[in-house]
């Protein structure tokens, strides 16, 4: 498969979008149970793409640090793993907005410290 530029700018913005990507996860979990592809169709309707080979890993770790909690839900023949967020996610989210409201403050509003 060929690059476009465009492929080439989100492989590099992966980088950038990391933490938010996660962020959006973390947020979504704590609304509701969340799942592998129906996070990729979020994620894609911000903007985000990404491939099941970048999110699966993405989820394992949120779970692996404690924030994220997955569970086995059996629908007729497929077993889907559902995510939902724990306290210390709930916590770790709360810390997080706290951050990017000062971050948007200055982004937007172009306030900076000296
Ligand atoms: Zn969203």
């Amino acid at each position: 498969m060929k690059l476009t530029k465009l492929d080439y700018v989100s492989a590099v913005d992966r980088d950038l979008y990391s933490g938010l990507i996660r962020l959006h996860i973390l947020h979504h979990a704590v609304e509701g149970p969340i799942f592998g592809l129906g996070m990729a169709e979020e994620l894609a309707r911000h903007g985000y793409r990404i491939s099941p080979g970048t999110l699966y890993p993405l989820l394992h770790g949120l779970e692996k640090k404690g924030y994220l909690k997955s569970k086995q839900i059996r629908g007729g023949k497929s077993r889907r793993k559902a995510y939902r967020a724990t306290p210390l996610g709930r916590k770790a989210l709360i810390a997080a907005k706290g951050k990017l409201r000062e971050l948007i403050g200055e982004l937007m509003e172009g306030k900076s410290r000296s």
